[in-house]
């Protein structure tokens, strides 16, 4: 009986590791995703003294060698301030940012966060420093709170409260039975992709990293939602360094620099207004952005009407 109960017992451990593991998406990569030859140099000392500056320098970096999927990539994010990356789909922006997170090491050119090479680093200092808000959060099947306080395991109740006030989740999660004790994940409430991705949102306000890396959700939101999220993304990237991985163009306007990616080249970057006056790849993708929407809003107002 010994022998059979402990192997099971380890077995359970081992599944809800795994599924705890599977639940948090930085987790998820240092698990399964990051290629085994990505280690730490023998003696890598930790990122030092994090301002936040990002510098892409020539980045080339392929998943198959017959297939390059950035090729050639320039570009500086100072401290502080928001770099958009727009693009077709599959021209490699979230690629960029799993190079910055070191989920890979590029094949030519360098990563840099204030002057370091990532690849000289410590990766769990440099994933220290960057917060990430993936486009889709799965949580833990634990509560709210817990869910939250994982940014800083050690934060209070009112700091956990506070980070939900400026995510914007504040008064959905008072609003519940239970508060901020309701269990969520797959056993508990199910919540929308709009109310997860603010879950993260606290989580990453909690955390506080000098370097926030935004991949938005593909999937259309609901316009009110979408400004919550939004307005809830502003202040999570005030006075941060900032990489949005934006799919749709909405919310790129205010960017610091906008960078137009296209087949893994820069094909333009500049300010909205910049890019909107140039005439070019952004220009055309902005005014194909507003046909869908109007089409969408003509749907809308049919529908209402009938
Ligand atoms: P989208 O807007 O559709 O999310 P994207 O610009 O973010 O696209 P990436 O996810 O960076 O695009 O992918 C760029 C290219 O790299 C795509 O053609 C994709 O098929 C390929 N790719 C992405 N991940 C892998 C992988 N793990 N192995 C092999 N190829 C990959």
């Amino acid at each position: 009986l010994m022998q059979i109960s402990i192997p099971l017992n380890f077995i359970g451990f081992l599944y809800r590791e795994i599924r705890q593991g599977l639940a948090d998406i930085e987790t998820m990569f240092d698990l399964l995703l990051v290629p085994a030859e990505i280690k730490d140099l023998p003696g890598a000392a930790p990122l030092s003294a994090v301002a936040g500056q990002i510098v892409f320098k020539d980045v080339r970096f392929h998943y198959d060698e017959d297939r390059p999927i950035l090729k050639g990539i320039d570009f500086e994010v100072p401290a502080g301030k928001s770099v958009a990356i727009v693009g077709p789909s599959g021209a490699g922006k979230s690629t960029i940012s799993r190079l910055l997170f070191r989920f890979y090491d590029v094949t030519g050119g360098a990563v840099e966060i204030d002057g370091q090479d990532v690849r000289n680093v410590t990766q769990e200092s440099v994933r220290h420093a960057i917060g990430m808000v993936p486009q889709d959060t799965v949580l833990f099947n634990d509560t709210i709170a817990y869910n939250i306080r994982y940014g800083r395991p050690g934060a209070s109740e009112e700091d956990v409260r506070e980070a939900a006030r400026m995510a914007q989740i504040h008064d959905f999660i008072e609003n519940l039975p239970k508060g901020f004790d309701t269990e969520v994940g797959e056993r508990g409430l199910k919540l929308s992709g709009g109310e997860k991705q603010r879950v993260a949102i606290a989580r990453t306000i909690l955390k506080s990293p000098p370097i926030l890396i935004l991949d938005e959700a593909t999937s259309a939101l609901d316009t009110h939602t979408e400004r919550e999220i939004q307005s809830a993304l502003d202040q999570v990237s005030k006075n941060r360094t900032t990489l949005v991985i934006a799919h749709r163009l909405s919310t790129v306007v205010n960017a610091d620099q906008i960078i137009v990616l296209e087949a893994g080249e820069i094909a333009e970057r500049g300010t909205h207004m910049e890019l909107l006056d140039r005439g070019g790849l952004y220009a055309s993708m902005w005014a194909r952005q507003r046909e869908a929407d109007e089409a969408e809003e003509r749907l809308r107002a049919a529908r209402e009407h009938d």
